[in-house]
């Protein structure tokens, strides 16, 4: 994994206190909002001392607002670090009891898979020290479009990187042969009516099963619903969903056999 940049390598000022966290539920996952453009590595530092300063100076916290940062190249700042309570999450309980990331990134940034990997990194070390397992975008807790539509889906679909593959494929008994299957998420956008369709390069013969996440987790439903369908279009699979988000997405899971 990438290491964690330490406070003293880039130049945090010192907290004016500092509160323990105590059950840590797990990780809330935030962006900086504004776009951020195409910085470099090298900027990356200095960005995060202007985030510290904008916290401390004008919003009067005691420290930056996160436990730690991943820039789009995917290095990664302490922030509050472990231990500390965070003030980014909105609500008292969500900063007593989840730790919040923040991704360098804002409306209109590309998502890098660097970046995406720094962020997996961040939350695992997170976890293996005493974190739990939950990953939260941050409008679950309060009302606000961060971490935006690109890095709330990603953490939906469980956070894949180069590195961890989406789900392990599973072998199940079918007659007398076993039969591999992986499931495989696929973002449909809808129109104005909340109807979309996209092709998934696989035989409908293939298609086990499908569903939409917009009934499971039943947390933020309003981010994925629509009704999925799945049928033959050819030698591919037609992926159409209805009664969805006008306008949104559809995130549909297909579990395919190999
Ligand atoms: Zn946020």
């Amino acid at each position: 994994m990438s290491s964690i940049i330490p406070r003293t390598a880039w130049g945090a000022r010192p907290a004016k206190s500092r509160t323990s966290i105590g059950r840590v539920d797990g990780v809330a996952a935030h962006w900086e909002g504004g776009p951020a453009g195409l910085y470099t590595p090298e900027q990356s530092a200095g960005l995060v001392r202007g985030i510290q300063n904008f916290h401390m100076d004008r919003r009067g916290w005691s420290d930056i607002a996160y436990s730690f940062l991943v820039s789009r190249h995917g290095q990664i700042y302490e922030g509050r670090g472990l231990g500390a309570r965070s003030a980014a999450n909105g609500s008292n309980d969500a900063n007593a009891n989840w730790y919040a990331v923040c991704l360098m990134l804002g409306e209109g940034d590309p998502f890098p898979e660097a970046a995406k990997r720094g962020a997996r990194d961040a939350i695992d070390y997170l976890r293996r020290n005493g974190a739990g397992r939950q990953v939260e975008p941050h409008s679950t807790f309060f009302n606000t479009a961060c971490p935006g539509a690109g890095i709330r889906s990603w953490v939906r679909i469980g956070m894949p990187s180069p590195e961890v593959p989406l789900p392990p494929p599973i072998w199940i008994p079918i007659g007398d042969v076993d039969v591999q299957l992986s499931k495989v998420g696929l973002q449909v956008p809808l129109d104005s009516k909340g109807n979309g369709w996209r092709w998934f390069d696989v035989p409908f013969e293939r298609v086990f099963s499908w569903g939409s996440l917009g009934s499971n987790p039943p947390r933020d439903k309003t981010y994925f619903p629509g009704t999925p369908h799945a049928q033959q279009d050819g030698g591919r699979t037609l992926v159409s969903v209805t009664d969805g988000a006008p306008s949104g997405s559809c995130l549909v899971f297909l579990t395919v056999a190999q």
